[in-house]
């Protein structure tokens, strides 16, 4: 094999196949190379007050915001999205870091029964592993950088193969922002992620991925006890009851589930409607699809874009093709795929499988929906609950009471009413079950990042353990 070959890969365009560009694919070498950088930092940035790096993020959050139209171009290149959820998600990463400044890491002071005062400090773990995926890179490159950098950490970041370009380009716009080694990012195949979990010099890993993936994360980082916080797979649910404005709720609910082409954590991926409104708003939805223009992500009005890569595309068709053939109707819109060269799945219902069918019970990840009627909201609740995953869910009705008494009992991190898919970060995202472990968000991940350090204040009365000998 050439030298070139083993040290670069391809970065394509979902649409078209064509290659955008190659990209290192780092070494073990390179690996420590990256470590060691980051360790060098890690002293001096912990070093700077909260403040200090409070001002930093904010700069580097302006920065990213000055750069959005070429950085949704190139997200766009190698994620596939149209340009208008591009440029969502480059802002979304400025947002999300200069959001999370608003936290503070007060020192927790507490008074005893014995009337002993301790303080508890937090001090930064040192060099973080952030591993992202290819559906949002930006937006949860973000969900890590802000917590990890904010609290005094260095990062070695590493994007999924399929999309390194948007995350190499923020990180040459964070240098002269952020002090020199705050933040490296390091791509390479997918060997490089098991080299980052296993590596003795970081010490914590962040990974978003999925749940197959993420314990691998877990069962590797135990080898050196690295803190993990896990973002994993979702199969959210989504219960519409029957008092709902059909026409109102259809458009919401397609883009709760479609945004991104499917390719969301949290999109809807079992839609379960009341049977009094069943066929209005599967109908409502199929005409909504109807009107939407899915191509190429860089051409003007596209609302849906390819899949990013070919094994989620031949994981979408395949679960599509396992409805047909279990004799299921799949509803698909017009196929734009077959003319265009990329990843296309055309947007797809399937009508009410049963529940322990594929397309209910697996993540699809994808432009494909299944609508299961439901009678009664108990059953609804139960059937969204018997789940692995845990990671969001949302109820849909006029009544906002019932509805949120009714969210409250969904066993997931996330819950919403009437919406979909909204994270701040000011509040914790946490996935329940097998959908994580640990929070990104909130004052939470302020907490994941950091390690306690109580420091109890010098007394002059003898502690009881020499009150017990004197
Ligand atoms: P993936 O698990 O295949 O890969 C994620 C990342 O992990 C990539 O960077 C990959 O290169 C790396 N990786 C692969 N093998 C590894 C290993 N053994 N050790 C360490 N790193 C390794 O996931 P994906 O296909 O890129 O993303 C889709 C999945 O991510 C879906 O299941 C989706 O639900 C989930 N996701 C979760 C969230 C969340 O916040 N909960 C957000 C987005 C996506």
């Amino acid at each position: 094999m050439a030298q070139d070959e083993i040290s670069e890969f391809d970065v394509r365009n979902p649409a078209t196949g064509s290659v955008l560009k190659r990209v290192p694919d780092a070494s073990p070498a390179d690996l420590d190379a990256a470590v060691a950088r980051a360790r060098a930092a890690f002293p001096g940035f912990a070093a700077l007050t909260y403040a200090e790096r409070r001002e930093m993020l904010d700069a580097f959050g302006d920065r990213v915001l000055a750069y959005v139209d070429e950085l949704k171009r190139l997200l766009t290149s190698e994620q596939g999205k149209p340009y208008v959820e591009a440029e969502q998600e480059i802002m979304a990463f400025a947002f999300y870091i200069k959001g999370m400044l608003a936290l503070d890491l007060p020192v927790d002071e507490r008074v005893d029964m014995l009337g002993r005062v301790a303080q508890t400090h937090r001090r930064p773990l040192g060099v973080v592993g952030a591993i992202t995926p290819w559906n949002f890179p930006v937006a949860l490159a973000a969900f890590k950088l802000a917590p990890a950098l904010l609290t005094g950490n260095t990062v070695v970041l590493k994007p999924s193969p399929y999309t390194p370009l948007t995350t190499l380009r923020i990180a040459e716009l964070a240098e002269g922002v952020l002090p020199p080694g705050a933040l490296t990012v390091i791509t390479g195949s997918d060997r490089l992620g098991p080299w980052i979990t296993a590596h003795p010099g970081i010490d914590k890993v962040s990974f978003t991925g999925s749940t197959e993936t993420g314990r691998r994360v877990m069962a590797s980082a135990a080898n050196t006890l690295k803190r993990v916080t896990l973002e994993l797979g979702g199969n959210d649910a989504a219960i519409v009851l029957p008092d709902v404005n059909v026409g109102e709720v259809a458009q919401r609910l397609f883009w709760s589930a479609f945004t991104n082409a499917g390719q969301l954590c949290i999109a809807v991926k079992r839609l379960y409607i009341h049977r009094d409104i069943y066929e209005p708003l599967k109908q409502a939805l199929l005409d909504y699809a109807a009107t939407i223009r899915v191509g190429e992500g860089a051409e003007k009005g596209t609302q849906i874009g390819p899949l990013n890569n070919k094994a989620q595309y031949d994981r979408v068709r395949e679960l599509i093709a396992d409805a047909r053939d279990r004799g299921y109707a799949v509803l698909s819109g017009e196929a734009p795929a077959d003319d265009l060269p990329g990843y296309f799945v055309p947007i797809t219902f399937v009508d009410n499988p049963p529940e322990d069918s594929r397309i209910v019970q697996e993540e699809q990840f994808g432009p494909v929906l299944p609508l299961i009627v439901f009678d009664d909201v108990e059953d609804a609740i139960a059937r969204a609950n018997a789940s692995p995953y845990g990671l969001g869910g949302s109820i849909w009705s006029a009544d906002v009471p019932r509805a949120t008494a009714l969210a409250r009992r969904l066993e997931a991190g996330t819950v919403w009413i009437n919406e979909s898919a909204y994270i701040s970060p000011l509040s914790p995202f946490a996935g329940n079950k097998q959908s994580g472990l640990g929070a990104e968000g909130g004052i939470e991940s302020l907490m994941e990042y950091t390690q306690p350090q109580t420091l109890f204040l010098p007394q002059e009365t003898p502690s009881p353990l020499e009150a017990a000998h004197s």
